[in-house]
């Protein structure tokens, strides 16, 4: 894949209205991006299937929605007021800064330039102020949504039932002050993280590790991804992050090149033992910062030794707006029809269409025809699907097109037969793969979907 695709798969974005530059109108925001009607349907559908898969498919995970200002001394011991870092560099020549990492050959990536600064730690959280002095009162917008998890450990473990091995799952914003956003959305300073903290027994943290890699792995192949656009790596020792035994991250083959979709760490029993109370009472393995600012013990008593002991985290965190990168660029392609014209299809899973069927009447000024269709739209919309449209501009192939192109699985059209004569209540349903149509009876329309798209 090159620049070139980049480009068509920006610029498909911005024309079918799935992904907008934030503020356009006043020359754009940098790494920070608005997604349009279709594209909010597109994630919010890879949310969905992220959350059911998380926590209605089974029983040991609970959802949490936390706060995004975040309490500073909680991101003080956590690390990242002094770990949340990047090197920065300027360049002497062009006057552009960007990350070191992007230095190639000892050479400015921008003008070509050796005339490069010493690096220097730059922090990537966004500072706030609470109240109206703007005096030290100062939050953070949270840098990642895990924090307020680890938090919430012990609330959450004695308000639900659960038991150790369990979970906690969050979706929601995070902010970076990323050197160098970009390409696109694949990194940008407002995003969103589906995050799930999984609380362990300290000694059986390698086996979960290798369960969560393998699961996250098969959760994208479920949502579409192809398998040869995947690929698995675990981060070399020197690389890993402060609080990691192990990260293996999934990367993604986007248009600029392969890279991080979601990393799944065993991030040990760092977390918990940053945040609680009675830290030196409690045999923590890992480097953490000591103090007594806590007022919740964070762990859990054996129950045959009654001592305490802090769990181990696995945890599975991935990017919403790269999944969304990810699937779109996975599902375009150009075809060229037997007719020699060019179909741009997005072959989307139907549980992640923006639209899931589209009723297209053959005429548009037939009052018989729509009044048939919006029966058959009824139909469908009462099923709880998802967005579905009526597309009543009277010319089916560009329908067809239009919905091939967005993602719809389906087209229902609607014509003279479903009106009157042998064949009077049925419709014609159109598949956007292959192309192929049926005809079936309106009583078999939404057995026929549910059967074939909508299980
Ligand atoms: P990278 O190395 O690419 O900066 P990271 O290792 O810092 O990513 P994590 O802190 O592990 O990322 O965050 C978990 C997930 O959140 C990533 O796998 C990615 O999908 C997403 N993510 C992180 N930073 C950004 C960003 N600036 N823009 C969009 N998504 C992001």
């Amino acid at each position: 894949m090159t620049d070139q695709k980049l480009d068509t798969i920006i610029s498909f974005c911005k024309r079918r209205g799935f992904v907008f530059q934030s503020a356009q109108i006043y020359g754009g925001l940098q790494g920070f991006y608005d997604y349009g009607p279709l594209g909010v349907e597109l994630k919010n559908n890879l949310k969905k299937a992220w959350w059911k898969s998380m926590v209605y498919d089974r029983h040991d995970i609970e959802g949490l929605d936390s706060s995004i200002i975040s309490h500073p001394i909680a991101l003080k011991h956590s690390g990242h007021e002094a770990t949340f870092i990047d090197p920065l560099v300027d360049c002497k020549s062009c006057k552009k800064r960007f990350r070191e990492d992007a230095v190639v050959e000892k050479k400015c990536p921008f003008c070509g330039s050796t005339s490069i600064t010493e690096s220097r730690p730059f922090n990537l959280m966004m500072k706030t102020h609470l109240g109206p002095v703007n005096d030290d009162s100062h939050a953070y917008l949270r840098p990642e949504t895990a924090q307020n998890i680890f938090m919430n450990f012990k609330q959450v473990l004695d308000s639900s039932n659960q038991k150790i091995p369990f979970g906690i799952a969050q979706i929601g914003k995070a902010f970076r002050n990323e050197i160098t956003p970009r390409p696109f959305i694949f990194r940008v300073r407002e995003f969103e993280q589906m995050e799930m903290e999984y609380f362990v027994l300290p000694e059986e943290d390698e086996k979960w590790h290798y369960y969560w890699v393998e699961k996250r792995m098969k959760w994208w192949l479920d949502q579409g991804l192809n398998a040869k656009n995947l690929v698995q790596s675990p981060q070399a020792k020197e690389d890993l992050a402060h609080y990691s035994k192990a990260t293996v991250d999934i990367l993604y083959r986007f248009p600029h090149g392969l890279e991080e979709l979601e990393g799944i760490a065993n991030r040990t029993d760092y977390d918990l033992g940053c945040h609680t109370k009675y830290q030196s009472d409690m045999e923590i393995t890992a480097k953490i910062n000591n103090h007594k600012q806590s007022t919740m013990r964070l762990a859990v008593q054996n129950v045959d030794s009654k001592k305490w002991f802090v769990p181990f985290v696995i945890e599975p965190s991935a990017g919403v707006d790269r999944g969304v990168f990810a699937l779109i660029t996975d599902a375009y392609r150009e075809d060229i029809t037997d007719s020699g014209s060019k179909r741009i299809v997005l072959s989307l899973k139907p549980h992640l269409s923006p639209f899931k069927v589209a009723v297209v009447p053959l005429l548009k000024n037939n009052g018989q025809l729509m009044n048939y269709s919006q029966k058959i739209l009824g139909i469908i919309k009462h099923c709880g699907w998802g967005r579905v449209r009526l597309e009543d501009t009277g010319n089916v192939g560009k329908s067809y097109r239009r919905h091939d192109e967005i993602g719809t699985p389906v087209c229902i059209t609607i014509d003279h037969d479903s009106i009157e004569g042998d064949q009077i209540n049925t419709v014609t349903i159109r598949d956007r793969d292959t192309m192929k149509q049926q005809r079936v009876h309106e009583n078999q329309i939404v057995k026929f979907l549910k059967e074939n798209y909508f299980a």
